[in-house]
């Protein structure tokens, strides 16, 4: 087995989506499962479904191609603005894309004509992540627009927060959301029959007293994956936390001086002082480094503490834990630590829980362990 990996438990993330689908469901709000933290990996890909999710999302078209190729045909959706030089692929494998640029939903109108087929706008309106979106009070003028435009249909608006901002949604954005919904509706003409209200910082809200008014959908990711809220992120309850590891090889472990003693030469002097040292700390190298992940979005065993990482080396203190060399340790990861590690060519992908599917070895040595359930 390859000693740096990320081991995947399928299980765990059919279990996150299917806890979420069932309590939003009950407030009638529907599950869009975010894959893009996991390079839209296939197997997730498909726990997401099996766990209840109605349809799919993902920032670039490379993953959505990857699920596509992988047989994945529940409708999927482009949740960054479709690039001019992806109009014809978000066409042909997306359902829907989120948009907020008139001169590139045009674009996108033409080449669907082209196409022969009609493709769903969903607008992203600004609410306070400053990322992107469409101001409010030009959100009826601009929906108009769609309307008017061959090729194009307007499926619905939506909402952002916690990305940019670590702002969560507040009620009154929620109920603001809804209210533009009514706006469009009242000044167009057409139903709006989406209303996402955004991704996993929203579920404090939406698993709350609030009405929910309009808003019928949520885009998840973070939730489903690691069970956390991204504005806190702290563990949302009832969920898995722990779906996936990543494992790297101990290559030293040693005691060292717990810090270097910075002037144990007086070069002014040219001579050598000494220095007390009697503070020796075990330091234990693993084999990751920042090539393969974000290091600082790590978690490592009860006891043992971060302290550096490089390129290819992280550094860690393991004085009140005996650590071999030769083993492997487990870490947790956060949202960016498992996005690195997700797209890192180097860490290979360990899928426990289900038979792998066509194409999910892309982009890594993915191994896959048939699991007696
Ligand atoms: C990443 C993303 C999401 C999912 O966010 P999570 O916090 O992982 O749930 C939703 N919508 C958009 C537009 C995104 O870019």
């Amino acid at each position: 087995m390859t000693a740096l990996r990320v081991e995947i438990d399928l299980g765990k993330i059919q279990a996150n989506a299917r806890y979420l689908v069932r309590r939003l469901g009950a407030r009638r709000i529907s599950v869009t499962g975010v894959t893009k933290a996991v390079c839209g990996h296939p197997d997730v890909a498909a726990a997401m479904l099996e766990g209840g999710v109605t349809s799919l999302a993902d920032a670039r078209i490379a993953n959505i191609f990857r699920m596509r190729t992988a047989g994945i045909t529940c409708p999927i959706s482009m949740i960054r603005a479709p690039l001019l030089s992806e109009m014809e692929d978000t066409i042909q494998y997306c359902d829907a894309s989120y948009n907020t640029e008139m001169a590139m939903i045009l674009k996108l109108g033409a080449a669907a004509k082209k196409l022969g087929t009609s493709h769903d706008v969903i607008l992203m309106v600004e609410m306070g992540d400053i990322r992107e979106g469409i101001l409010p009070e030009n959100l009826t003028d601009c929906a108009a627009r769609v309307i008017a435009t061959p090729g194009v249909a307007l499926k619905g608006i939506a909402a952002n927060f916690a990305c940019l901002g670590n702002v969560a949604p507040t009620a009154c954005d929620m109920a603001m959301l809804s209210r533009l919904a009514d706006q469009i509706e009242g000044a167009c003409g057409p139903f709006v029959e989406l209303v996402s209200g955004g991704g996993s910082a929203n579920l404090q809200w939406a698993l709350g007293e609030d009405s929910s008014g309009r808003v019928n959908n949520l885009r998840l990711g973070e939730a489903i994956l690691l069970g956390a809220d991204p504005a806190t992120g702290h563990p949302i309850s009832g969920l898995h936390t722990d779906a996936f590891a990543l494992f790297a090889e101990v290559i030293e472990t040693r005691d060292k001086p717990s810090a270097i003693p910075p002037a144990s030469i007086a070069p002014e002097l040219g001579i050598l002082r000494l220095v007390r040292n009697d503070d020796l700390r075990t330091r234990t190298i693993l084999a990751v480094g920042q090539q393969d992940t974000d290091t600082s979005g790590l978690t490592f065993p009860s006891g043992i503490m971060f302290i550096g990482a490089t390129s290819d080396h992280t550094v860690v203190d393991t004085a009140k834990s005996a650590v071999h060399v030769g083993s492997e340790m487990k870490m947790g990861m956060n949202y960016s630590a498992l996005m690195r590690a997700m797209s890192a060519p180097d860490v290979a992908k360990t899928i426990h829980g289900k038979q792998k599917m066509n194409g999910s070895s892309k982009g890594g040595d993915t191994r896959s362990f048939l699991t007696l359930v």
